[in-house]
């Protein structure tokens, strides 16, 4: 079936399956279950959730990661090479992810959007990622960092204003990182003055994802530097602000099509209502959501790593040497058997992290791990992937050499490895039961 004829089917029985939901809160397995249920949750847990394997999806889970697969091998593989060299991503690409409501996924159904799960985001970026890790990115960061900061922490009219925009056309960038600020997120030095009804931003932000398509920002800059990362706050600033200016593309060596900029704030003039939340609360939102949004990292790994594989197990069935086929030599296969039992643990992590956070249980250690595990998978397999293809596996010739470039991404952005690690160490006991 066209994709075109396809989608308005699948989205009507997502709506469908949306509102059974809602009628049937303990019952659904794979239902979303929010944090307002806590009093039922030992209930609906012990109910649902001990029985089914991980990897089991629903039925409105397995038909979007059906149709991201094909709307990913139709659209995007075709592109995939071009837009690398060209570090653009292409429009139609843009264009056809909002088509697809892959820009709005738990955006409510009233607001224009999908709305679907943080489970079914991450699949949708697995999928993605197998295909081309730099537009699972962009979709990454548009659902699991900007909707879900304007879901949760925006306004009526905020939420009123931008959800439709978010899942209909408009990408927005997260602006935290800064020159002297990565890891140390909240050493941040853009400041908002408040001035009257306004508030005036001044700053520079560093390797902003998504930056030249964005038609909104949202900015976390300090206005009351004294009392340290107490004053930091989250602003909703739109592309066309006077004072808001993009630096230079920066040529990176993977996810190339993805854009990532310096954005520049100088004397940017917001009105009060532009703060997302609560004065001085940005800390708590940034840590939040970048607590949830690293299991999409982590399935995008997931998915690159997977995507690699795939385009080098059909090689070792057609090349010969010695006259056999070099996946008949066990030296060849056993390697191919451990990259993929890899992944497949890396997955697991994954899905378990994602499914604890929508079950409302806690899983801040649990995502650490499954990011932390599927980016060393995924530097792992691509390096075992051309090593196993030999010379073309170096040459441009096969995407392999892209995934390679791309997985590195993976061990830095949404937190460092060693960052991930402290996550972890922080939160283990003494003794592990
Ligand atoms: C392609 C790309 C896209 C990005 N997109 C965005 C975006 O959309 N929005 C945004 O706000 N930011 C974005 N970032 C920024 C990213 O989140 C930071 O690069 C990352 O947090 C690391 O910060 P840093 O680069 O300053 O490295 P640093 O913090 O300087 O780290 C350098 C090294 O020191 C180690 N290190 C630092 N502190 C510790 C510690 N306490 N313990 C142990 N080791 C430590 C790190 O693990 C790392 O190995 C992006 C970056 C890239 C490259």
């Amino acid at each position: 079936m066209a994709l075109g004829k396809m989608l308005p089917s699948v989205m009507k029985q997502f709506l469908q399956s949306a509102v059974n939901r809602m009628h049937l809160p303990s019952t659904s397995m794979f239902g979303r279950c929010s944090s307002t249920a806590a009093p039922h949750l030992e209930e609906n847990i012990s109910k649902s959730f001990v029985t089914g394997p991980l990897t089991m999806l629903s039925e409105e889970e397995e038909m979007m990661k059906e149709t991201v697969a094909r709307f990913a091998m139709e659209k995007i593989q075709p592109l995939v090479s071009e837009m690398d060299q060209n570090s653009e991503m292409d429009p139609s690409v843009v264009r056809g992810m909002f088509e697809q409501g892959l820009m709005g996924i738990e955006v409510d159904a009233d607001y224009g959007g999908t709305n679907s799960s943080f489970f079914v985001s991450c699949l949708v970026v697995e999928e993605l990622a197998k295909i081309d890790p730099a537009v699972s990115v962009m979709c990454d960061v548009q659902n699991t960092l900007i909707v879900t900061l304007f879901r949760k922490y925006g306004t009526p009219q905020q939420r009123a204003e931008y959800l439709p925009k978010l899942a209909e056309n408009m990408v927005g960038s997260f602006c935290l990182s800064e020159v002297g600020s990565g890891s140390d997120a909240f050493a941040l030095d853009t400041k908002a003055e408040k001035q009257g009804d306004f508030y005036v931003i001044n700053g520079s932000k560093m390797w902003i994802t998504n930056a030249e398509h964005a038609g909104v920002f949202l900015v976390f800059a300090n206005v009351a530097p004294e009392k340290g990362y107490k004053g930091i706050t989250t602003f909703v600033v739109p592309k066309e602000t006077d004072g808001l200016s993009l630096g230079k593309k920066e040529d990176k060596l993977g996810i190339r099509a993805s854009s990532t900029c310096p954005v520049h704030f100088d004397n940017v003039k917001v009105p009060a209502s532009a703060v997302l939340g609560q004065v001085g609360h940005g800390y708590k939102y940034a840590i939040e959501c970048l607590n949830e949004g690293r299991i999409g990292i982590g399935a995008q790994m997931v998915g690159l790593a997977q995507g690699c594989l795939n385009c080098t197990v059909p090689y070792l069935h057609e090349r010969k040497q010695f006259g056999q086929k070099i996946w008949d030599f066990q030296a060849v296969n056993h390697q191919a058997a451990h990259m993929l039992t890899q992944i497949e643990a890396a997955r697991l992590l994954v899905y378990n992290a994602a499914r604890r956070k929508e079950a409302g249980l806690p899983f801040l250690r649990e995502a650490a791990m499954s990011k932390y595990f599927a980016g060393e998978v995924a530097t792992l397999t691509t390096s075992k992937c051309i090593e196993l293809m030999g010379g073309v596996g170096y040459s441009k010739q096969y995407p392999v050499e892209k995934f390679y470039r791309d997985c590195k991404i993976g061990t830095i952005y949404e937190g460092t490895a060693n960052i991930q690690l402290s996550t972890i160490a922080k939160n283990m006991k003494e003794f592990e039961p």
